[in-house]
């Protein structure tokens, strides 16, 4: 073939193809959130199909991980807390082993265990601004210990040693179940999309025009409103911010998160939010991040590979990771 003949014809194959890329996009409420699911595909037929594999894969793990569904493997876990070990899924084993490994390295402040909390504080205002008594904070964290979550792996089988124990994905379900839609996606052959649950999300590929996603970090002092926008490629992030979800004794400012190992409510940030490779990874470190507070947790995520962090403080202040504050405006 005429070489230019070639080219012509290659410069319209590639003006077609990008041509009849097309990007959609549709929010639905799983998980009791809002997921919003963006794909590109050729027609909107294959992206209604794409949109709709995402959403059983997301359904499909909230049936497996929930603590509220009675019929989970989790709940079964709870059900059989200091009596016998409960065989589950091997991707249930793995996604424990992960929230454990988590666990060491925060030295606790992180815990699948928090779930035995006791409901000592309120942060819809209905508190009456008592401060809870000491014993009663202490006995509110007692059953927490992630290590007395026993995994053996050879029968497949969790087991909680103590009665009364409770383990729950709240800080990495959501990310845990965005990885997954990604990537069955990408298996599907989607070569670009983006998967946001709430806030907390996870790219890949690029927008049908070759240009990169933009994506908004969430105002810690409004979730509805974005803070600051940036191109994301093939990464992602979460959020985890204290909102207007916090409760006020003495003057003093606490946020919804509590920290396991005491059963205080954390003070002194108002968002932390985290970039890396995986949407379970970001969520679970900002939750961690929270718990941890400003020093502690940008020492933790400077030691990390391929993770960049960003926190606000309740002053409003910023604070960035090492790679972050490197990197030029
Ligand atoms: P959001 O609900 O806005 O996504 P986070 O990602 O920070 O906020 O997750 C908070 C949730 O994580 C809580 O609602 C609770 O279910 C769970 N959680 C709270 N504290 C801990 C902790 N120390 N370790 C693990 N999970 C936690
Ligand atoms: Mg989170």
């Amino acid at each position: 073939m005429n070489p230019r003949l070639l080219i012509a014809s290659l410069y319209l194959i590639c003006f077609h193809l990008g041509q009849s890329q097309i990007i959609r996009n549709k929010t639905t409420l799983l998980m009791g959130s809002r997921f919003d699911i963006t794909v590109v595909a050729e027609n909107e037929q294959s992206a209604d199909q794409f949109i709709q594999n995402a959403e059983d894969e997301i359904i499909r793990i909230e049936n497996l991980i929930s603590s509220w569904k009675t019929d989970s493997q989790i709940s079964e876990v709870n059900r059989m807390a200091g009596k016998a070990p409960v065989k589950v899924d091997l991707e249930v084993i793995e996604l424990i082993e992960r929230a454990l490994t988590l666990s060491k390295i925060t030295d606790g402040a992180f815990d699948i265990s928090y779930a035995s909390m006791d409901q000592i504080w309120k942060f819809d205002g209905s508190m009456d601004s008592r401060m809870p008594s000491p014993d009663e904070i202490r006995a509110s964290v007692s059953k927490i210990g992630y290590e007395h979550i026993l995994i053996d792996k050879k029968n497949q089988t969790v087991f909680l040693e103590h009665a009364g124990m409770k383990i729950g994905f709240g800080a990495i379900g959501k990310g845990y179940a965005a990885d997954r839609a990604k990537n069955m996606l990408i298996k599907k052959g989607v070569t670009a999309g983006i998967i946001n649950a709430s806030g907390d999300l996870t790219t890949w590929g690029r927008k049908p025009d070759q240009t990169e996603w933009m994506v908004g970090i969430t105002n810690p002092l409004n979730k509805t409103k974005f803070f600051s926008w940036l191109p994301l490629a093939d990464k992602a992030i979460a959020t985890s911010g204290n909102y207007e979800k916090k409760v006020i004794i003495d003057d003093l400012e606490y946020s919804h998160i509590i920290d396991p190992r005491t059963g205080y409510p954390v003070r002194g940030i108002s968002s932390v939010s985290i970039i890396s490779e995986s949407a379970e990874l970001s969520d679970a470190l900002a939750t961690s991040v929270f718990v941890l507070g400003v020093e502690k947790g940008l020492f933790l995520i400077d030691q990390l590979e391929q993770v960049e962090c960003l926190i606000v403080d309740s002053n409003n202040q910023m604070h960035f990771s090492k790679q972050l504050k490197s990197k030029p405006e």
